[in-house]
């Protein structure tokens, strides 16, 4: 069997890092690796491919820095001319990124089946891009490999059910990746405060919102003043700041450049808590047994909130400041093996391929 893989983002690199290391385990699977270039600085991309040990892609298309709809249309003009060369019999496809989309529709078009890992997530807000990607890529996949119940649910819910797709609970592969690297994560080697609250920040609602990225800002260094918020800068957010004359020099917040997964990985073990609007971090800090405050409205990770271990609060400041002052010193007493699988969801992807 030939399976190509589309990933182009850094949670992407993540995820597909537990999959192939199960695919190469495997005579009977050819995997070609499609890098679409939607993420591109090296510490976005590069340091994942080594630090994970991911094979150097068969394809780099260096695709980024554009409008959504030149992205995915660029994107899928490429992948086409790749999918006609190498006639794979599943193309693979990762989360809810441009890549994401762009892979999806293309093999859709070209009646090679689609397989989507993370299918049936859902925020409920159309306004995300991310959404529009999730909901017509589970749309036009025929695999589709969720993480929980509530995934599948989600997916029923939209009429996508057993009589036109292959739907299967695997549990999350970034569960796996979090158990297998946790192991041999590694103090990051910059200054790092003994006390401090680990914070990241890109979605696009939150960037492209002055009003309500300044709010966040203000909060953290409002926090900053009690416990240390070490902060690796997403590049958008880095460029959102700069174009709005933030002074990084006089902030009080630890702003670092993004960091490897495996010093991330040492960093969320280390922090006492998490502050942030990422997806994959959300279910990282209950992973690693550590409240996270969520800078959304929304999550697709519902489970958390419902259980106790997230706490949405948008970009309001004073509830930001508040739900800090709550949590800071409250322990962490849920376990971490309630809600995503039992750390192998990577071989039963592979299984079910
Ligand atoms: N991450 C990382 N270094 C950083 C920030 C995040 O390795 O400086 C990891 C993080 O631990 C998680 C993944 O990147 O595994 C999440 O990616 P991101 O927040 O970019 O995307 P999302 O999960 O929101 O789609």
């Amino acid at each position: 069997m030939k399976i190509v893989t589309i990933i182009g983002a850094r949670p992407q690199f993540i995820k597909a890092a537990v999959v192939s290391r199960s695919i190469v385990q495997r005579n009977d699977i050819q995997e070609i690796i499609v890098h679409t270039g939607q993420h591109f600085d090296p510490e976005m991309s590069e340091v994942f491919f080594k630090e994970l040990m991911i094979r150097e892609p068969d394809y780099f298309l260096d695709i980024n820095n554009m409008t959504h709809g030149a992205m995915v249309g660029t994107m899928m003009i490429e992948i086409e001319k790749i999918l006609l060369k190498e006639c794979p019999d599943i193309v693979l496809v990762y989360g809810d990124t441009n890549s994401t989309l762009a892979g999806a529709l293309t093999a859709a078009k070209m009646n090679i089946k689609v397989a989507h890992v993370e299918a049936g997530l859902r925020s409920f807000n159309r306004k995300m891009p991310e959404e529009i990607n999730r909901m017509v890529t589970d749309k036009i996949s025929s695999l589709l490999f969720c993480p929980n119940e509530n995934a599948v649910q989600n997916l029923k819910n939209e009429g996508i059910n057993s009589t036109n797709a292959t739907i299967a609970i695997s549990g999350d592969v970034m569960y796996d990746s979090l158990l297998y690297y946790q192991k041999i994560c590694k103090r990051p080697n910059i200054a790092i405060p003994d006390h401090f609250v680990l914070c990241t920040l890109h979605r696009e609602e939150n960037t492209n919102n002055p009003e309500n990225l300044l709010a966040i800002l203000s909060a953290l260094e409002q926090i900053s003043l009690k416990t240390s918020v070490l902060f690796p800068i997403h590049p958008r957010t880095q460029a959102v700041l700069e174009q709005l004359q933030y002074d990084f020099a006089k902030t009080l917040i630890h702003f670092i450049t993004p960091v490897g997964y495996l010093d991330m990985l040492w960093l969320l073990s280390h922090s006492k808590m998490v502050i942030t609007d990422s997806g994959g971090l959300q279910k990282e800090a209950y992973f690693s047994q550590k409240y996270c405050i969520t800078l959304r409205n929304e999550t697709e990770w519902t489970e958390l909130v419902e259980s106790g271990c997230n706490f949405l609060i948008g970009c309001h400041k004073e509830n930001l400041i508040t739900k800090y002052n709550e949590l800071i010193y409250k322990e962490f007493n849920i376990s971490s093996s309630l809600f995503y699988g039992d750390g192998h969801a990577g071989n039963k992807i592979v299984e079910l391929l």
